[in-house]
C-alpha cells in the first residue's frame, strides 16, 4: 500500500534527532541549564539585526502581496542578481541571475542537484567520509548509489582512495568544506589534487564528472585560509548553498544552487535543475526570505561565540590527551574516543548529562561529534567532564 523504503525512513529517526529528543526530556527533568547538549547544529548566535529590521520594514511599508506572493520558479530576479553580484565581488566571477536557482536550503539544493543529474540506478555519487548523514538518504532517495570513501589520517581527502572508487558510473563527487562533522577545511593543495584527478577521469571516461560543493558553512571559518571557491578551479562544479548557518536562519529554509556558465552544457543542466525542482515541489523558495536575502546578502556572520568556544576546546582537549581534527571552520569538533568506540564514549558522557553524537552515522564509529554552537558557559562546564571521562579509560588499560 505504501513505499516500504519511505516507511523505514519515516519511522527510523536519525541518531542525532534521538539524542536531541533525549536531551529535551532530560531538560524537563533537571532543567535545561544542567544539560550540556552538544548534539544539534542549531546556531546559538541569533540572526543578525538586519534580518529583523528588513522584515519590519517590509511588513510596515509594503503590501502583503509584495512579499507573500509566488516569485518566478527559480526565484525573484532581483534576488538572484543580488546573490550573483555578491559572488562576483567576492570570488571575481561573472555570474548573472541565470546562474542562480533559489531553493529551500542546502537539503533542497542537494536533492534537486541529485534528481537533475542522476540518470540510472547504476549511477554513483562519491562522498568523502566523514559525511553529513543525510547525504546517504538524499542520494539513495534520488535513485543512485552512495559511495563513501574514507578520508586520510588527517581527515582530509584521500585522493588515492577516491581514485580507487571512481568508475565509469561515477556521476559526481560530493564534498563539504568546512566539514560537518569534522570542522576540517580541505587545504588548497588537497583540492588541487582532487581537481587533477577529476579532470583526468573525465577525459578517460569521456563524460563530465560533477563536483558538488555543499557549502552551508562557507563563511564560518576560524583560520586565515578560506575554503577554495571550487567553481574557480573546476569547471563542472555545482554549488549547494544555504543561509541556515551563516545568517542563523535554519528554520526559514533558504539557500540556492549555483550552476556556473562553465559547466558543460550549462543551459541543459540549469533546465534540468528547474525540472528537478518542479518534480520535488521546490520551486519558488519562500518569497519573504528571498527578499530578506536581497537586503542581507552582504551581511557578515557573527562567529565570535563559536570562535571562543572552539578556542577553549582546541586548547584544553588535546592537553588531556584527546585526538581531534583541527576545527578550522563550521562549529563542530570530531573527537576520537579513547577506546575507538564512539557509542561507548557517548553513553559514558550521558552520565554527566553531556550529550554528544556517536560518529557511526557520519561513517567513522571511532569518533564522536560535538556541536559547539552553544553558550560558552556550557563549553566551560564540559572541560571538567572531559577530564573525568578520559581518566576513566586510564584505569581500564
Ligand atoms: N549539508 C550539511 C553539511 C549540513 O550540515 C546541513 C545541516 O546541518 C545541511 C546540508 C542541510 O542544511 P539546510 O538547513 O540548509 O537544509
Amino acid at each position: 500500500m505504501i513505499s516500504k523504503k519511505m516507511l523505514d525512513l519515516g519511522t527510523k529517526r536519525s541518531v542525532i534527532r534521538d539524542i536531541f529528543e533525549y536531551g529535551n526530556k532530560l531538560a524537563q527533568k533537571i532543567g535545561a541549564e544542567n544539560v550540556l547538549d552538544f548534539s544539534l547544529g542549531n546556531p546559538s548566535t541569533p540572526a543578525p539585526d538586519e534580518v529583523a529590521n528588513i522584515i519590519k520594514e517590509m511588513v510596515t511599508n509594503l503590501s502583503p502581496k509584495e512579499y507573500n506572493s509566488y516569485t518566478s520558479s527559480p526565484g525573484d530576479r532581483e534576488v538572484r542578481i543580488a546573490v550573483s553580484n555578491n559572488l562576483n565581488t567576492r570570488f571575481k566571477t561573472d555570474y548573472t541571475e541565470k546562474n542562480i536557482f533559489m531553493t529551500c536550503g542546502a537539503a533542497a539544493s542537494l536533492n534537486i542537484i541529485f534528481k537533475a543529474i542522476i540518470e540510472s540506478e547504476n549511477d554513483e555519487i562519491i562522498v568523502n567520509t566523514p559525511y553529513f548523514p543525510e547525504y546517504k538518504v538524499f542520494i539513495e532517495g534520488q535513485g543512485a548509489k552512495f559511495v563513501p570513501v574514507k578520508c586520510n589520517k588527517d581527515l582530509l581527502l584521500d585522493i588515492e582512495a577516491i581514485e580507487n572508487k571512481i568508475s565509469i558510473n561515477t556521476k559526481a563527487v560530493l564534498i563539504n568544506s568546512p566539514n560537518n562533522p569534522s570542522g576540517v577545511i580541505y587545504p588548497k593543495e588537497n583540492i588541487g589534487e582532487l581537481v587533477k584527478l577529476l579532470n583526468r577521469k573525465q577525459k578517460e571516461y569521456n563524460h563530465p564528472i560533477f563536483l558538488i560543493s555543499d557549502e552551508p558553512y562557507r563563511e564560518l571559518v576560524f583560520i586565515d585560509e578560506h575554503p577554495t571557491f571550487l567553481p574557480n578551479v573546476y569547471d563542472n562544479t555545482l554549488v549547494a548553498y544555504s543561509w541556515s548557518k551563516s545568517l542563523s536562519l535554519p528554520g526559514e529554509r533558504i539557500g540556492y544552487i549555483l550552476v556556473p556558465g562553465k559547466v558543460k552544457e550549462y543551459e541543459n543542466v540549469f533546465a534540468a535543475i528547474s525540472g528537478a525542482a518542479r518534480v520535488l515541489g521546490y520551486v519558488c523558495a519562500p518569497s519573504m526570505f528571498q527578499k530578506v536575502i536581497k537586503h542581507c546578502v552582504s551581511v557578515e556572520p557573527d562567529i565570535s561565540v563559536y570562535r571562543i568556544n572552539r578556542n577553549i576546546l582546541f586548547k584544553e582537549l588535546p592537553k588531556m590527551g584527546y585526538k581531534a581534527a583541527n576545527p578550522d571552520g563550521a562549529f563542530y569538533m570530531f573527537i576520537k574516543s579513547p577506546n575507538d568506540d564512539g557509542y561507548d564514549f557517548c553513553e559514558r558522557a550521558k552520565k554527566y548529562n553531556m550529550l554528544l553524537v556517536p560518529g557511526e552515522g557520519f561513517g567513522m564509529k571511532e569518533y564522536v561529534r560535538l556541536s559547539f554552537c552553544v553558550e560558552t558557559e556550557k563549553i566551560e562546564k564540559s572541560i571538567d567532564i572531559f577530564k573525568k571521562l578520559i581518566s576513566e579509560y586510564d584505569g581500564e588499560k
